[in-house]
Formats: C-alpha cells, structure tokens, sequence
C-alpha cells in the first residue's frame, strides 16, 4: 500500500450560522468525514431546536444562539443529555466561538453585516477563513484584506463563483496571495457566471406582485431566503462583483458579469494567450464547502457526478441592466468606493427584509437602496467603526425611505 502524499490535520471548525443553508451543507460534509474534522463550535440565531439537535450530534465547545432567552432555551434541550458545551448568547459570543473554541477552521456563513465582526476576528487571529458571508466583505473590503495579511489567516471562498474563480486560477498561487495583484498571472478578466434568477424572463409588469414565496423559488439553487431575494433581483451578483474585485485585486473593469441559466459553469478566468478556465459542477454548494473544509485535498463532497451529455446546452448571454437595477446600483456603489458599499449592503438589507415580511413591493427593493445611496454620503472606509457608523447610518435612512412615495 502506498502512504499518504500528505498527512491529514484533523480539522477543527467552527461553523458561524450552523442551522442556516451553508451551515447545515457544511456539517453534512463534516458528517462524512470524520476522520478529517471535528466541530468547535456552532452558532445560530433563532433557530434554537435545530441548534440542539446538532450540539448533540457534534457535541462542539462551544454553541452561541442570539438572546438569553433562546440560549436559557438550549441549556434546557442539552440539560442531561451532553455535557460540556458552553452555551453563549449575543454578538460578543460569536467572537468568543472564534477566539475561545479553539478551532483552526471558521465557516463563516451568518447572513448578512452581522457576520462582519466575528469573521474579522478570525482574520485577524490566522484562522482558515471559509468565507461564505459576502456581505462581511463588501462592507469592510480593503479592512478585511488587510487583517487577512496582517493576522496571516488563509482565505478560502466558498461563494461558487468565487470558489470557481481560486480553482481556475494557477495553484501555485495558493490562498496565501489571495488580494495580490493578478498581472503577473496573465490574467485578463473574471467572467461571473449568474442563473438571472427566477424572473430573468418575466416582464416589468409581471414583476410588481411577485410574493416573497415566488422570489425564494430558486430555479438551480437552494439558499436561504435573503440571498435567494438577492438572487432574484441581481443584487448578489453586484455584491458578488465587489467581493471578487476585493477577493483577488482585479479592478473592477476587468470584472464581468455573464447570464448563464443552467448554472453548470460556475465562473471563468480569461487569460492573456486566449485561453478561458472554468470550472464545472452541479448546483450544490457543498462541492465548494468540501473544497475549502479539505483544501489542497480534494474529498467526496456527496454530490452526483456531473452528466454532461445529459444537458441539452449551456447559454451565456449579457445582463440586461435596465431589468436589473440592483446590478447597476452595487456597480456604482463599488466604483464610488469607501463606504458606498456599505451603504449599499445596509440598505439591501433593510429593503429585503421588509419585501419579505410583506411591507414593500418586490420593485421597490431597488428604489430603497437608489434612494439611501443618493441621501447618505459615501466616506472613505478607513476603520471598521466608520464603517459601523455608515452601516448604521445607512440602515436609519432605509427605513425612511421604505415608507416614502
Ligand atoms: P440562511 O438564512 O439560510 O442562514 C443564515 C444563518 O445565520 C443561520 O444559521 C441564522 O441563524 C444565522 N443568523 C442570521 N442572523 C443572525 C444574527 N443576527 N446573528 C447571528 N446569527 C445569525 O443563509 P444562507 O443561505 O446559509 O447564507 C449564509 C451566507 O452565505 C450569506 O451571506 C449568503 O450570501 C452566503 N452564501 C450562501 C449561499 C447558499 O447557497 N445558501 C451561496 C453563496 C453564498
Ligand atoms: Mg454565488
């Protein structure tokens, strides 16, 4: 029998947002391998009972829930039945499963700005970072970047389009340089594959009593219900663009963004000599999750075999901006830089949340982030705190303008 190229750490991971979609695909994955990880600590939000059932299956260190009330909750589910797992509640506690869990491996895959702090802290701490939560990064971009080098911690993206883009690109240039710059690579543009979404064929009327249940109905994908809204309205793959612009320091002229409804090619690099890299697979996140929890390995990660013969066609074509204000919008955003972003993100957020708790129309989530981006006044981002005051600030103005004509 030949011995093992290389030898197998054992992984400990905490995995951020545990109950959520990304959570539960991870620990399926974690749950194969056990030879290869162990879990250090789970945090959720709301979602204590689904919590419980995993601290009794993985039995981490440490389990985080949102309040005192859901975390007095969970102590009763465990009570006589694990032992030994410190449950935490609120947003330091989250940093407290990064910093405290002893874990060496962070999924960080909280929705949305909540993320921000604790997947910083691991960045600063060296930690591998799994980084599902775009949003952490298109707030703090250039921040993060920099803890990123500064805490020596390896970057791995799990966004699909993102975690296609690190695979197409030479291996020798690891997660370690992961934000240099690209020239030397010869690498001329990153093409980022998008489904369009559930409404990519539906006129503008149509789209005025689209429910919230509609816009969640991911053709290709199964996600939870924020980014299946960003989905639908094109947002993601804005915010997609400022992630990979900070993600692998191409400026954003270099980066496009191609309609591709089969969701097979999850994105492509163009190289200088006329070659095109891609990378395939089926829509299943937990190809990219193995990917990064096993990296430079590579693992079973559950997923079928993909038929290529079996697929009629694969079509490419450009995003029409005019049905897709919100893509326009995160363009702009990112090019006006500093806390424009953040200002952006803060206001998606405020807009989908209110689309799906059934307060605005599905074509107002546009006019939401247009109408905060125009009122509050971009800054340069140069600490995580103006960023949280711009955050904030931004968050204010959008519910404002939720309720203006
Ligand atoms: P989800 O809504 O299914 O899960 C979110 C998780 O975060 C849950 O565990 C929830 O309890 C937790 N959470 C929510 N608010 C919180 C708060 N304020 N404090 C602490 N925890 C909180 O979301 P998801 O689809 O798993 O997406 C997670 C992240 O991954 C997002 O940033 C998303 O953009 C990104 N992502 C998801 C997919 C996907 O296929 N689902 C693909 C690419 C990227
Ligand atoms: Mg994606």
């Amino acid at each position: 029998m030949n011995p093992p190229l290389t030898q197998v750490i054992r992984r400990r991971v905490a995995v951020l947002g545990s109950t959520g979609s990304i959570g539960v695909n991870t620990l399926d994955v974690i749950r194969a391998h056990p030879d290869r990880f162990e879990v250090a600590a789970l945090t959720a939000g709301k979602q204590v009972e689904r919590l419980a059932e995993q601290c009794l299956e993985f039995k981490p260190r440490i389990a985080v829930v949102a309040d005192a009330e859901g975390a007095a909750h969970l102590q009763q589910l465990l009570a006589g039945k694990v032992n030994g797992i410190a449950v935490l509640h609120g947003p330091d506690a989250l940093v407290s499963a990064v910093l405290e869990s002893d874990c060496d491996t962070v999924m960080a895959a909280i929705v949305g700005a909540a993320g921000l702090i604790p997947t910083l802290a691991a960045a600063k701490a060296g930690k591998r970072i799994l980084l599902a939560n775009k949003e952490a990064l298109v707030m703090s971009g250039d921040l993060f970047m920099e803890a990123v080098k500064a805490g020596g911690a390896e970057l791995l993206p799990i966004d699909s389009e993102h975690n296609a883009i690190f695979q197409c690109l030479p291996d020798r240039f690891g997660s370690g340089s992961i934000g240099s710059s690209r020239d030397h690579l010869g690498v001329e543009e990153l093409w980022l594959t998008a489904s369009g979404g559930p409404f990519r064929d539906k006129s503008l009327d149509e789209l005025k009593t689209i429910t919230p249940d509609q816009a969640c109905a991911h053709p290709n994908w199964v996600m939870g219900r924020k980014i299946s809204v960003d989905s639908a309205t094109m947002m993601n793959k804005g915010l997609e663009v400022i992630e990979a612009h900070w993600l692998f320091g191409l400026p954003l002229t270099q980066i496009r963004v191609l309609i591709h409804p089969q969701s097979v090619v999850h994105s492509m690099v163009r190289y200088r000599d006329g070659s095109v890299i891609a990378q395939l697979g089926q829509p299943d996140m937990r190809t990219p999750i193995a990917y990064g929890l096993a990296w430079p390995d590579r693992i079973d990660a559950g997923v079928p075999a993909l038929n290529l013969s079996q697929l009629a066609a694969l079509n490419f074509s450009e995003p029409d901006f005019n049905r897709f204000p919100c893509l326009a919008l995160a363009f702009e955003a990112a090019k006006v830089g500093g806390t424009a972003p953040t200002i952006l993100n803060a206001a998606n957020e405020i807009a989908v949340a209110a689309f799906l708790d059934q307060r605005i129309p599905y074509l107002r989530i546009a006019h939401v982030v247009r109408d905060t981006l125009a009122k509050v006044s971009a800054t340069p981002a140069s600490s995580i705190e103006i960023v949280l005051v711009a955050d904030a600030q931004a968050r204010r103005i959008a519910q404002e303008c939720l309720s203006s004509p």
